[in-house]
Protein backbone atom coordinates (compact mmCIF):
# COMPACT_ATOMS: atom_id res chain seq x y z
CA UNK A 1 0.00 0.00 0.00
CA UNK A 2 1.28 3.46 -0.72
CA UNK A 3 1.22 5.70 1.99
CA UNK A 4 -0.33 9.49 1.91
CA UNK A 5 -1.47 10.92 4.59
CA UNK A 6 -2.52 14.65 4.96
CA UNK A 7 -2.01 17.77 7.09
CA UNK A 8 -5.61 19.47 6.70
CA UNK A 9 -5.54 23.27 8.95
CA UNK A 10 -8.57 25.50 8.35
CA UNK A 11 -6.82 29.08 8.19
CA UNK A 12 -9.00 30.40 10.83
CA UNK A 13 -6.10 31.75 12.26
CA UNK A 14 -1.68 30.90 13.49
CA UNK A 15 -0.81 27.48 13.66
CA UNK A 16 -0.04 26.63 17.10
CA UNK A 17 2.38 24.07 18.52
CA UNK A 18 -0.29 21.77 18.53
CA UNK A 19 -1.34 21.86 14.46
CA UNK A 20 2.68 21.96 14.23
CA UNK A 21 3.33 18.83 15.86
CA UNK A 22 -0.22 17.38 13.50
CA UNK A 23 1.99 18.57 11.07
CA UNK A 24 5.47 16.95 11.94
CA UNK A 25 4.03 13.53 12.75
CA UNK A 26 2.35 12.78 9.52
CA UNK A 27 5.61 14.08 7.46
CA UNK A 28 7.48 11.87 9.41
CA UNK A 29 5.29 9.19 9.13
CA UNK A 30 5.18 9.88 5.52
CA UNK A 31 9.00 10.27 4.98
CA UNK A 32 9.58 6.87 6.79
CA UNK A 33 7.80 4.65 4.91
CA UNK A 34 7.99 6.75 1.39
CA UNK A 35 4.91 7.90 1.01
CA UNK A 36 3.56 11.49 0.44
CA UNK A 37 2.73 14.33 2.83
CA UNK A 38 -0.33 16.10 1.55
CA UNK A 39 -1.16 19.90 2.30
CA UNK A 40 -5.37 20.20 2.69
CA UNK A 41 -6.36 23.91 3.31
CA UNK A 42 -10.14 23.04 5.07
CA UNK A 43 -11.38 26.24 4.62
CA UNK A 44 -15.49 25.59 4.29
CA UNK A 45 -16.57 27.44 6.93
CA UNK A 46 -15.79 30.89 4.94
CA UNK A 47 -16.85 33.00 8.17
CA UNK A 48 -14.18 31.92 10.04
CA UNK A 49 -11.69 32.06 7.68
CA UNK A 50 -8.84 34.64 8.65
CA UNK A 51 -7.20 36.56 6.21
CA UNK A 52 -3.11 35.47 5.93
CA UNK A 53 -3.71 32.33 8.22
CA UNK A 54 -3.13 30.15 4.74
CA UNK A 55 0.14 32.03 3.81
CA UNK A 56 1.22 31.95 7.50
CA UNK A 57 1.04 27.77 7.75
CA UNK A 58 2.62 27.08 4.39
CA UNK A 59 5.79 29.59 5.65
CA UNK A 60 5.66 27.90 8.62
CA UNK A 61 6.09 24.46 7.91
CA UNK A 62 8.74 25.73 5.03
CA UNK A 63 9.93 27.43 8.15
CA UNK A 64 10.71 23.73 9.80
CA UNK A 65 11.25 21.85 6.59
CA UNK A 66 8.01 20.44 6.68
CA UNK A 67 8.22 20.03 2.76
CA UNK A 68 4.53 19.01 1.10
CA UNK A 69 5.06 16.58 -1.64
CA UNK A 70 1.27 18.44 -2.67
CA UNK A 71 -0.69 21.67 -1.61
CA UNK A 72 -2.10 24.57 -2.86
CA UNK A 73 0.85 25.78 -3.69
CA UNK A 74 2.23 22.15 -5.15
CA UNK A 75 -0.11 20.80 -7.72
CA UNK A 76 -0.39 16.90 -7.56
CA UNK A 77 -2.73 14.40 -9.38
CA UNK A 78 -5.62 15.29 -6.51
CA UNK A 79 -6.03 18.52 -6.59
CA UNK A 80 -7.19 20.77 -5.72
CA UNK A 81 -6.26 21.06 -2.18
CA UNK A 82 -8.22 23.75 -0.89
CA UNK A 83 -11.86 22.74 0.11
CA UNK A 84 -13.41 26.15 -1.10
CA UNK A 85 -12.19 25.16 -4.42
CA UNK A 86 -14.34 21.70 -4.24
CA UNK A 87 -17.61 22.00 -3.95
CA UNK A 88 -18.63 20.83 -7.41
CA UNK A 89 -17.16 17.02 -5.93
CA UNK A 90 -18.94 17.35 -2.90
CA UNK A 91 -22.04 18.42 -4.89
CA UNK A 92 -21.57 15.11 -6.94
CA UNK A 93 -20.83 12.99 -3.89
CA UNK A 94 -24.10 14.02 -1.93
CA UNK A 95 -26.23 13.48 -5.10
CA UNK A 96 -24.94 9.44 -4.76
CA UNK A 97 -26.15 9.59 -0.91
CA UNK A 98 -29.27 11.37 -1.36
CA UNK A 99 -29.89 8.50 -4.07
CA UNK A 100 -29.22 5.33 -2.07
CA UNK A 101 -31.54 6.96 0.52
CA UNK A 102 -28.44 7.08 2.83
CA UNK A 103 -28.66 11.14 2.95
CA UNK A 104 -31.99 13.01 3.28
CA UNK A 105 -32.61 16.58 2.94
CA UNK A 106 -34.23 19.05 5.63
CA UNK A 107 -36.44 21.91 5.78
CA UNK A 108 -36.10 22.65 9.34
CA UNK A 109 -35.83 26.88 10.24
CA UNK A 110 -33.47 27.83 12.75
CA UNK A 111 -36.03 29.19 14.68
CA UNK A 112 -37.91 25.48 15.16
CA UNK A 113 -34.60 24.00 15.81
CA UNK A 114 -33.59 26.08 18.75
CA UNK A 115 -37.37 26.27 20.21
CA UNK A 116 -37.29 22.18 20.19
CA UNK A 117 -33.28 22.54 22.04
CA UNK A 118 -35.41 24.49 24.79
CA UNK A 119 -38.05 22.64 24.66
CA UNK A 120 -36.30 19.63 25.06
CA UNK A 121 -33.66 21.18 28.09
CA UNK A 122 -37.33 22.12 29.82
CA UNK A 123 -37.50 18.49 30.00
CA UNK A 124 -33.47 17.93 31.07
CA UNK A 125 -33.05 16.13 28.07
CA UNK A 126 -31.09 17.35 25.25
CA UNK A 127 -32.61 17.45 21.51
CA UNK A 128 -30.96 15.64 18.87
CA UNK A 129 -32.39 15.37 15.16
CA UNK A 130 -32.09 11.23 14.98
CA UNK A 131 -34.02 8.10 14.23
CA UNK A 132 -36.59 8.94 16.93
CA UNK A 133 -37.62 12.31 15.98
CA UNK A 134 -37.28 12.79 12.03
CA UNK A 135 -40.73 11.38 11.31
CA UNK A 136 -42.09 14.61 13.12
CA UNK A 137 -39.64 17.12 11.26
CA UNK A 138 -39.56 18.74 7.94
CA UNK A 139 -37.47 16.63 5.89
CA UNK A 140 -37.75 14.00 2.37
CA UNK A 141 -38.27 11.23 4.49
CA UNK A 142 -41.60 12.27 6.61
CA UNK A 143 -43.23 14.57 3.85
CA UNK A 144 -44.12 13.11 0.15
CA UNK A 145 -41.70 13.19 -3.12
CA UNK A 146 -43.89 16.16 -4.41
CA UNK A 147 -43.57 18.47 -1.63
CA UNK A 148 -40.01 17.85 -0.68
CA UNK A 149 -39.30 18.93 -4.70
CA UNK A 150 -41.56 21.83 -4.49
CA UNK A 151 -39.22 23.01 -1.05
CA UNK A 152 -36.43 21.94 -2.62
CA UNK A 153 -37.05 25.18 -5.14
CA UNK A 154 -38.33 27.16 -3.18
CA UNK A 155 -36.62 27.16 0.61
CA UNK A 156 -33.32 26.91 1.88
CA UNK A 157 -32.07 23.74 2.71
CA UNK A 158 -29.60 21.65 4.40
CA UNK A 159 -28.65 17.54 3.91
CA UNK A 160 -28.15 15.30 7.12
CA UNK A 161 -26.93 11.94 7.13
CA UNK A 162 -29.65 8.93 7.92
CA UNK A 163 -27.77 6.93 10.87
CA UNK A 164 -29.76 3.67 11.45
CA UNK A 165 -30.31 3.41 15.30
CA UNK A 166 -29.72 0.69 17.25
CA UNK A 167 -26.31 -0.83 15.64
CA UNK A 168 -22.70 -0.64 17.45
CA UNK A 169 -20.20 0.99 15.53
CA UNK A 170 -16.83 0.09 16.43
CA UNK A 171 -13.88 2.18 15.79
CA UNK A 172 -10.20 1.25 15.18
CA UNK A 173 -7.26 3.95 16.22
CA UNK A 174 -3.90 2.98 15.82
CA UNK A 175 -3.03 4.33 19.17
CA UNK A 176 -5.60 3.89 21.31
CA UNK A 177 -7.28 0.79 20.24
CA UNK A 178 -11.14 -0.23 19.45
CA UNK A 179 -13.96 1.69 20.60
CA UNK A 180 -17.21 0.84 20.35
CA UNK A 181 -20.38 3.37 20.74
CA UNK A 182 -23.98 2.93 19.93
CA UNK A 183 -25.85 4.79 16.83
CA UNK A 184 -28.31 5.88 19.11
CA UNK A 185 -25.24 8.38 20.36
CA UNK A 186 -24.96 9.87 17.54
CA UNK A 187 -27.36 12.48 15.90
CA UNK A 188 -28.17 12.89 12.23
CA UNK A 189 -25.76 15.76 11.38
CA UNK A 190 -25.50 17.81 8.66
CA UNK A 191 -23.28 17.30 5.41
CA UNK A 192 -24.30 19.76 3.49
CA UNK A 193 -25.01 23.49 5.04
CA UNK A 194 -27.70 25.96 3.45
CA UNK A 195 -25.26 27.72 1.94
CA UNK A 196 -24.27 24.42 -0.25
CA UNK A 197 -21.14 24.31 1.37
CA UNK A 198 -19.94 21.16 3.13
CA UNK A 199 -19.42 20.61 6.63
CA UNK A 200 -16.12 19.90 8.17
CA UNK A 201 -16.99 15.78 8.89
CA UNK A 202 -18.78 16.10 5.30
CA UNK A 203 -15.85 17.67 3.22
CA UNK A 204 -12.95 15.50 5.70
CA UNK A 205 -14.11 12.49 4.69
CA UNK A 206 -14.59 12.60 0.22
CA UNK A 207 -11.05 14.28 0.36
CA UNK A 208 -9.55 11.98 2.66
CA UNK A 209 -11.19 9.12 -0.17
CA UNK A 210 -10.81 11.04 -2.89
CA UNK A 211 -6.79 12.10 -2.22
CA UNK A 212 -6.12 8.19 -1.38
CA UNK A 213 -5.76 9.07 2.31
CA UNK A 214 -3.96 5.98 3.50
CA UNK A 215 -3.15 7.09 7.07
CA UNK A 216 -5.54 9.74 9.24
CA UNK A 217 -2.67 11.35 11.94
CA UNK A 218 -4.80 14.35 13.75
CA UNK A 219 -5.37 15.64 17.04
CA UNK A 220 -7.05 13.92 19.76
CA UNK A 221 -9.76 16.45 20.04
CA UNK A 222 -11.60 15.02 16.66
CA UNK A 223 -11.50 11.57 18.64
CA UNK A 224 -15.37 11.57 19.11
CA UNK A 225 -16.34 12.67 15.79
CA UNK A 226 -14.84 8.93 13.98
CA UNK A 227 -17.60 7.15 14.44
CA UNK A 228 -19.53 9.72 12.81
CA UNK A 229 -17.04 9.38 10.03
CA UNK A 230 -16.89 5.85 10.12
CA UNK A 231 -20.67 6.23 9.13
CA UNK A 232 -19.96 8.37 6.17
CA UNK A 233 -17.27 5.77 4.72
CA UNK A 234 -19.87 3.28 4.72
CA UNK A 235 -22.80 4.79 3.36
CA UNK A 236 -20.60 5.38 0.56
CA UNK A 237 -19.19 2.16 1.19
CA UNK A 238 -15.80 3.17 0.69
CA UNK A 239 -12.64 1.61 2.44
CA UNK A 240 -11.61 3.89 5.31
CA UNK A 241 -7.91 5.03 6.29
CA UNK A 242 -6.50 3.89 8.99
CA UNK A 243 -6.42 6.43 11.99
CA UNK A 244 -4.35 7.66 14.91
CA UNK A 245 -5.48 10.30 16.94
CA UNK A 246 -2.58 12.01 18.80
CA UNK A 247 -2.68 12.84 22.69
CA UNK A 248 -3.05 16.41 23.80
CA UNK A 249 -0.47 18.95 24.59
CA UNK A 250 -0.72 19.89 28.19
CA UNK A 251 -0.38 23.30 29.85
CA UNK A 252 3.40 22.89 31.58
CA UNK A 253 1.35 22.54 35.04
CA UNK A 254 -2.00 21.80 36.35
CA UNK A 255 -4.68 19.97 34.27
CA UNK A 256 -6.12 20.91 30.77
CA UNK A 257 -4.65 21.54 27.54
CA UNK A 258 -2.03 24.62 26.22
CA UNK A 259 -3.31 27.35 25.91
CA UNK A 260 -2.46 30.78 23.98
CA UNK A 261 -3.25 32.33 27.62
CA UNK A 262 -0.43 30.02 29.20
CA UNK A 263 2.00 31.17 26.84
CA UNK A 264 1.15 34.98 27.39
CA UNK A 265 1.39 34.31 31.56
CA UNK A 266 4.83 32.80 31.69
CA UNK A 267 5.83 34.50 29.23
CA UNK A 268 6.92 31.53 26.33
CA UNK A 269 5.40 31.45 22.80
CA UNK A 270 3.14 28.85 21.26
CA UNK A 271 3.08 29.81 17.42
CA UNK A 272 6.25 29.27 15.02
CA UNK A 273 6.41 32.53 13.49
CA UNK A 274 5.01 35.99 14.68
CA UNK A 275 1.14 36.44 14.01
CA UNK A 276 0.39 40.41 14.71
CA UNK A 277 1.83 41.50 18.25
CA UNK A 278 2.24 37.56 19.19
CA UNK A 279 6.36 36.63 18.90
CA UNK A 280 7.04 33.33 17.36
CA UNK A 281 9.50 30.85 18.61
CA UNK A 282 11.95 31.81 15.42
CA UNK A 283 11.69 35.81 16.54
CA UNK A 284 12.43 34.60 20.24
CA UNK A 285 15.62 32.76 18.39
CA UNK A 286 14.95 29.21 18.42
CA UNK A 287 16.69 27.26 15.07
CA UNK A 288 13.45 25.18 13.19
CA UNK A 289 15.70 22.32 13.70
CA UNK A 290 16.16 22.81 17.61
CA UNK A 291 11.62 23.21 17.52
CA UNK A 292 11.61 20.48 15.22
CA UNK A 293 13.16 18.43 17.24
CA UNK A 294 11.46 19.75 20.33
CA UNK A 295 7.57 19.10 18.85
CA UNK A 296 8.44 15.36 17.80
CA UNK A 297 8.83 14.46 21.72
CA UNK A 298 5.42 15.79 22.20
CA UNK A 299 3.80 12.37 22.83
CA UNK A 300 6.30 10.10 21.15
CA UNK A 301 9.84 9.44 22.29
CA UNK A 302 12.14 6.91 20.54
CA UNK A 303 12.96 4.98 23.56
CA UNK A 304 16.44 5.44 23.86
CA UNK A 305 18.51 7.90 26.41
CA UNK A 306 19.47 10.11 23.40
CA UNK A 307 17.18 13.58 23.10
CA UNK A 308 18.75 15.58 20.16
CA UNK A 309 17.70 14.57 16.35
CA UNK A 310 18.22 15.58 13.05
CA UNK A 311 15.22 15.17 10.71
CA UNK A 312 17.01 12.20 9.30
CA UNK A 313 17.44 10.52 12.38
CA UNK A 314 13.59 11.82 13.20
CA UNK A 315 12.45 9.90 9.86
CA UNK A 316 14.35 6.84 10.70
CA UNK A 317 13.53 6.38 14.16
CA UNK A 318 10.00 7.55 13.87
CA UNK A 319 7.47 4.69 15.27
CA UNK A 320 3.69 5.08 15.70
CA UNK A 321 3.88 2.56 18.02
CA UNK A 322 5.96 4.78 20.53
CA UNK A 323 3.03 7.27 20.44
CA UNK A 324 1.75 7.21 23.90
CA UNK A 325 -2.01 7.72 24.86
CA UNK A 326 -1.82 10.08 27.13
CA UNK A 327 -1.42 13.85 27.00
CA UNK A 328 2.21 15.48 26.46
CA UNK A 329 3.39 18.36 29.31
CA UNK A 330 4.85 20.99 27.31
CA UNK A 331 7.95 22.25 28.74
CA UNK A 332 9.86 25.59 27.39
CA UNK A 333 12.54 24.97 29.50
CA UNK A 334 13.14 21.63 27.98
CA UNK A 335 12.65 23.15 24.46
CA UNK A 336 15.20 26.03 25.36
CA UNK A 337 17.62 23.11 26.39
CA UNK A 338 17.01 21.42 23.22
CA UNK A 339 18.06 24.80 21.37
CA UNK A 340 20.80 25.10 23.53
CA UNK A 341 22.11 21.71 22.20
CA UNK A 342 21.38 23.22 18.94
CA UNK A 343 23.23 26.05 18.92
CA UNK A 344 26.10 24.15 20.62
CA UNK A 345 26.59 21.99 18.04
CA UNK A 346 25.86 24.30 14.73
CA UNK A 347 28.92 25.63 12.49
CA UNK A 348 29.54 29.29 14.15
CA UNK A 349 29.82 31.07 10.50
CA UNK A 350 26.39 29.53 9.49
CA UNK A 351 24.42 30.57 12.27
CA UNK A 352 25.64 34.00 11.81
CA UNK A 353 24.96 34.10 8.35
CA UNK A 354 21.29 32.49 8.51
CA UNK A 355 19.96 34.49 11.33
CA UNK A 356 21.35 38.27 10.96
CA UNK A 357 18.62 39.42 13.14
CA UNK A 358 19.85 38.59 16.19
CA UNK A 359 23.64 39.73 15.58
CA UNK A 360 23.51 43.61 15.07
CA UNK A 361 24.79 44.52 18.06
CA UNK A 362 28.29 43.14 16.60
CA UNK A 363 27.60 45.74 13.47
CA UNK A 364 30.12 47.74 13.66
CA UNK A 365 32.96 45.13 14.30
CA UNK A 366 33.97 44.99 10.85
CA UNK A 367 35.86 42.44 10.59
CA UNK A 368 33.91 38.86 10.26
CA UNK A 369 36.80 37.24 11.91
CA UNK A 370 36.43 39.27 14.86
CA UNK A 371 32.24 38.26 14.71
CA UNK A 372 33.08 35.10 14.66
CA UNK A 373 34.86 35.04 17.70
CA UNK A 374 32.76 37.35 19.35
CA UNK A 375 29.98 34.39 19.04
CA UNK A 376 32.39 31.90 19.35
CA UNK A 377 33.02 33.02 22.93
CA UNK A 378 29.58 33.41 23.62
CA UNK A 379 27.84 30.51 22.40
CA UNK A 380 28.05 27.97 24.82
CA UNK A 381 26.30 30.37 27.04
CA UNK A 382 23.10 30.74 24.90
CA UNK A 383 19.57 28.95 25.32
CA UNK A 384 17.67 31.07 22.42
CA UNK A 385 19.60 33.21 19.66
CA UNK A 386 17.90 36.59 21.55
CA UNK A 387 20.08 35.79 24.39
CA UNK A 388 23.08 36.76 22.03
CA UNK A 389 22.54 40.65 22.94
CA UNK A 390 22.52 40.98 26.50
CA UNK A 391 25.66 38.00 26.56
CA UNK A 392 27.25 40.45 24.23
CA UNK A 393 26.62 43.47 26.36
CA UNK A 394 29.50 42.39 28.67
CA UNK A 395 31.59 43.34 25.85
CA UNK A 396 30.44 46.12 24.04
CA UNK A 397 29.74 48.34 27.14
CA UNK A 398 31.49 48.85 30.18
CA UNK A 399 29.98 47.44 33.65
CA UNK A 400 27.98 50.02 35.32
CA UNK A 401 27.91 48.34 38.87
CA UNK A 402 30.04 45.79 41.06
CA UNK A 403 29.20 43.02 42.63
CA UNK A 404 29.22 44.28 46.08
CA UNK A 405 29.47 40.25 47.43
CA UNK A 406 32.92 40.08 45.24
CA UNK A 407 33.72 43.73 46.01
CA UNK A 408 33.87 42.19 49.97
CA UNK A 409 35.66 39.12 49.20
CA UNK A 410 38.46 40.48 47.42
CA UNK A 411 39.16 44.20 49.06
CA UNK A 412 41.54 42.90 51.94
CA UNK A 413 43.49 41.02 49.24
CA UNK A 414 45.15 43.83 48.05
CA UNK A 415 43.40 43.64 44.28
CA UNK A 416 44.56 47.30 42.95
CA UNK A 417 48.44 45.86 43.10
CA UNK A 418 46.85 42.78 40.78
CA UNK A 419 45.18 45.15 38.85
CA UNK A 420 48.03 47.61 38.37
CA UNK A 421 50.58 44.14 37.32
CA UNK A 422 47.61 43.20 34.92
CA UNK A 423 47.97 47.09 33.58
CA UNK A 424 51.76 46.51 33.02
CA UNK A 425 51.59 43.37 31.02
CA UNK A 426 48.93 45.11 28.64
CA UNK A 427 51.46 48.27 28.46
CA UNK A 428 54.27 46.12 27.71
CA UNK A 429 51.91 44.02 24.43
CA UNK A 430 52.11 40.72 26.09
CA UNK A 431 48.58 39.24 24.54
CA UNK A 432 45.97 38.34 27.02
CA UNK A 433 46.59 34.67 26.00
CA UNK A 434 49.70 34.76 27.97
CA UNK A 435 48.46 36.51 30.97
CA UNK A 436 46.84 33.54 33.43
CA UNK A 437 50.97 31.58 32.49
CA UNK A 438 52.27 35.42 33.59
CA UNK A 439 50.21 35.81 36.34
CA UNK A 440 50.47 32.16 37.93
CA UNK A 441 54.25 32.90 38.32
CA UNK A 442 54.01 36.59 39.78
CA UNK A 443 51.17 36.35 42.15
CA UNK A 444 53.75 33.65 44.52
CA UNK A 445 55.95 36.51 44.62
CA UNK A 446 53.43 39.15 45.65
CA UNK A 447 51.95 37.24 48.09
CA UNK A 448 48.26 37.24 46.55
CA UNK A 449 46.15 34.33 45.84
CA UNK A 450 45.60 33.69 42.21
CA UNK A 451 41.61 33.65 43.06
CA UNK A 452 41.71 37.38 44.00
CA UNK A 453 43.57 37.84 40.86
CA UNK A 454 41.21 36.31 38.89
CA UNK A 455 38.56 37.91 40.75
CA UNK A 456 39.38 41.04 40.36
CA UNK A 457 40.28 41.07 36.75
CA UNK A 458 36.14 39.72 36.09
CA UNK A 459 35.25 42.32 38.25
CA UNK A 460 36.98 45.01 36.56
CA UNK A 461 35.96 43.53 33.08
CA UNK A 462 32.41 42.25 33.32
CA UNK A 463 31.30 43.88 37.20
CA UNK A 464 30.47 40.24 38.32
CA UNK A 465 32.15 36.69 38.50
CA UNK A 466 29.90 35.06 35.95
CA UNK A 467 30.50 35.13 32.08
CA UNK A 468 32.98 33.38 29.69
CA UNK A 469 36.74 33.15 30.01
CA UNK A 470 38.07 36.17 30.90
CA UNK A 471 40.98 36.03 28.76
CA UNK A 472 39.26 35.38 25.89
CA UNK A 473 36.99 38.33 26.76
CA UNK A 474 40.00 40.60 26.99
CA UNK A 475 41.34 38.99 23.90
CA UNK A 476 38.61 40.47 22.04
CA UNK A 477 38.44 43.72 23.59
CA UNK A 478 40.38 46.48 22.66
CA UNK A 479 43.63 47.36 24.64
CA UNK A 480 42.05 51.12 25.61
CA UNK A 481 38.89 49.47 26.78
CA UNK A 482 40.33 47.02 29.11
CA UNK A 483 42.76 49.49 30.16
CA UNK A 484 39.50 51.55 31.10
CA UNK A 485 37.85 48.96 32.98
CA UNK A 486 41.05 48.37 34.92
CA UNK A 487 41.56 51.76 35.96
CA UNK A 488 37.85 52.59 36.69
CA UNK A 489 37.68 49.51 39.08
CA UNK A 490 41.05 50.54 41.13
CA UNK A 491 39.48 53.77 41.41
CA UNK A 492 36.08 52.90 42.63
CA UNK A 493 38.23 50.35 45.20
CA UNK A 494 40.06 53.70 46.47
CA UNK A 495 37.01 55.15 47.42
N1 LIG B 1 -9.66 20.96 9.67
C1 LIG B 1 -9.46 20.20 10.83
C2 LIG B 1 -8.61 21.03 11.78
O1 LIG B 1 -8.54 22.21 11.63
C3 LIG B 1 -8.77 18.89 10.47
C4 LIG B 1 -9.14 17.71 11.27
C5 LIG B 1 -8.65 16.45 10.59
O2 LIG B 1 -7.42 16.34 10.41
O3 LIG B 1 -9.46 15.61 10.25
O4 LIG B 1 -7.98 20.58 12.69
Amino acid sequence: MSIRVRFAPSPTGALHIGGLRTALFNYLYAKKHNGEFILRIEDTDQSRRVDGAEDYITTSLSWLGIEQDEGPKKKGRFGPYRQSERKEIYAREIIKLLKAGRAYYAFDSDEKLAELRREYEKKGQSFKYCSLNRNDLLNSLSLSEKETKKRIKEESYVVRLRVESGITITVEDKIRGEIKVNSDEIDDKILIKADGMPTYHFANVVDDHHMKISHVIRGEEWLPSLPFHQLIYYAFDWAMPQFMHLPLILKPEGKGKLSKRDGDQRGFPIYPLKWNSNIGFKERGFLPEALLNYISLLGWNPGIEKEIFELEELIRLFDVGKIQKGGARFDFNKARWINHKFIERSESKSVLERFPAFFSTMSMIKLEKSKLAVYELLKERLFLLEDFKSEANLLFNDPTTYDEKVIKKIENGRPEKALNFIIELIEKNIPASNWKQKLQTWNEKADIPFGIIMQSLRLAIIGSLSGPDIFSVCGLLEKEVTLRRLKKLIIYLNN
